[in-house]
């Protein structure tokens, strides 16, 4: 295999997508036709091609071409399957108030119904519409455990780890360690919330919490309208003219077609990215914009002289500490009250909810990585009762078993999630022990952040973290955060 024309044509393949998923997304085309640009490019994940590359792997470029071809050939493998399940998704119906309510809103429906018993009696309907499909899932699943195997690897979750360098066992290890010591501020803060929310204590659900999280009493404090500005301004703080970066292409156009929540399309890395928004306001809107503002100023400022693996490839887990450091500005008081113009009070009241909410979801995460863990070591029927017993031991609210196959993403991404926690916690303390709370609006900070964005994804997580001086990931500054915030 030459190796400079599978980068060639993987950077190609990878555009193209790139662009069909913008101009989708952003409104401008009504379906999605990626079938055929897979076909075009069938060669780079052919059984060949995979074999090449893992008899090679030898230095960081080889690795993530590896990590990529092998991904596109386990897609293949399970191509038909996954589509069985989406269209099965996108078919069925729940019966609902005397309608068949589209499966895919009922997350919606469960978010919004104030009356806990309606949502009880929703959330049973859907689970057992779910539990439909689990016979698809499954059969998914275990081809590609067999697949891991027959490419050589233990077993999938051997794959994922040394393809990707995830090191997950220490990961275990570390996020064993923040279940254990959150333990005792995670249960009253519960308890408080649930009260608050007339849901009793014993019979708290997994529906309940994510009406909990709905939250739209703060809806008032993040209007749509400022939504660009308080982007806009913060960036001018960190020495980002947001406006004067000819590869970043802003999509603010309102059609009809475009996707609700923000997204970035790095189409052509770092030439050509786009930040698709379309301004609905509230929290959520604005954890995405901020989240996608991330990823996109970390796309536009990498050095095009990188190779293609560097640029597109790589930990992921990477980019999304950027994008959750923008994001986690909606945690900061100091952000809320002078760039939003947020009360104290509401400031303060806005970041005790969003810390739960974060310690609710790094908890919920810790346990999805520990059942992963078991589930992708064997076959996956029967797996069940272990689901419920790690989300149950961790979120301590009732989790509905039919969720134990889909609620797993492929490849460890609940990793690549948790990595990018414990990263972003890293960089925030060093900027704000550095440059204070407003850390955001230094200009040193700004250029610390370009220096890192350049190098792409040639380093993972655990080596970004070594260039702050820390020995490696680290998760005690995001117990030590959980435990000291306001409860
Ligand atoms: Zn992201």
């Amino acid at each position: 295999m030459d190796l400079n024309a599978y980068q060639q044509r993987a950077e190609n393949f990878i555009t193209e997508i790139g662009r069909e998923y913008y101009i989708v997304g952003a409104g401008l085309k009504d379906r999605l036709e990626i079938a055929a640009i897979y076909e075009r490019y069938a060669d780079l994940f052919t059984q060949a091609a995979v074999r090449d590359l893992l008899d090679r792997l030898n230095g960081k470029e080889v690795h993530y071409l590896a990590e990529f071809a092998v991904g596109g050939y386990l897609d293949n493998r399970v191509k038909a399957l996954s589509e069985a399940i989406t269209n099965a998704e996108l078919a069925a119906t729940v019966p609902w108030d005397g309608q068949d309510v589209p499966y895919q809103q009922v997350p919606v429906l469960l978010r919004n119904e104030p009356e806990r018993a309606r949502r009880q009696a929703l959330g049973e309907l859907y689970y057992n519409r779910m539990a439909q499909d689990n016979p698809l899932r499954a059969e998914r699943w275990n081809t590609l455990h067999d697949e891991a195997r027959r490419l050589g690897f233990i077993d999938y979750v051997d794959l994922c780890d040394r393809l990707r360098a995830l090191n997950l066992r220490p990961l275990a290890e570390q996020m064993t360690r923040f279940l254990n010591e959150t333990e005792s501020v995670y249960e009253p803060r519960l308890a408080a919330r649930l009260a608050g929310s007339g849901v009793p204590r014993d019979q708290a659900h997994i529906n309940d919490i994510a009406r909990l999280f709905r939250a739209d009493e703060f809806d008032p404090l993040f209007p749509a309208g400022r939504m660009l500005d308080a982007l806009r301004r913060t960036l001018t703080g960190m020495g980002i003219d947001m406006d004067a970066q000819p590869n970043l292409k802003l999509d603010l156009e309102m059609r009809p077609l475009k996707s609700p929540r923000a997204f970035c399309s790095p189409v052509r890395v770092p030439h050509e990215v786009y930040l698709v928004i379309k301004p609905q306001g509230g929290q959520d809107d604005y954890n995405s914009l901020f989240h996608e503002a991330g990823h996109a100023q970390h796309y536009t400022h990498i050095d095009h002289n990188l190779p293609f693996a560097f640029r597109y490839l790589g930990d992921t887990s990477v980019t999304e500490s950027y994008a959750f450091l923008l994001e986690h500005l909606l945690h900061n008081r100091s952000w809320l009250q002078e760039i939003l113009g947020v009360s104290p009070e509401d400031a303060s009241a806005f970041v005790r909810f969003a810390l739960f909410q974060k310690l609710w979801f790094l908890r919920r995460y810790a346990a999805k990585l520990l059942y992963e863990l078991e589930l992708h070591t064997g076959p996956v029927d029967g797996r069940a009762a272990t689901y419920v017993s790690w989300l149950e031991r961790a979120g301590r609210v009732q989790v509905p078993q039919e969720r134990y196959l889909s609620d797993v993403d492929d490849a460890f991404y609940v990793a690549q999630y948790l990595r990018a926690w414990i990263l972003e916690m890293q960089w925030r303390r060093h900027l704000e022990h550095n440059y204070g709370p407003a850390w955001y609006q230094h200009r040193e900070a700004g250029e610390l952040l370009i220096s890192l964005w350049r190098i792409g994804q040639r380093d993972n997580a655990d080596e970004m973290a070594g260039h702050l001086g820390a020995p490696g990931l680290d998760v005690a500054p995001l117990i030590e955060e959980a435990l000291s915030a306001e409860p």
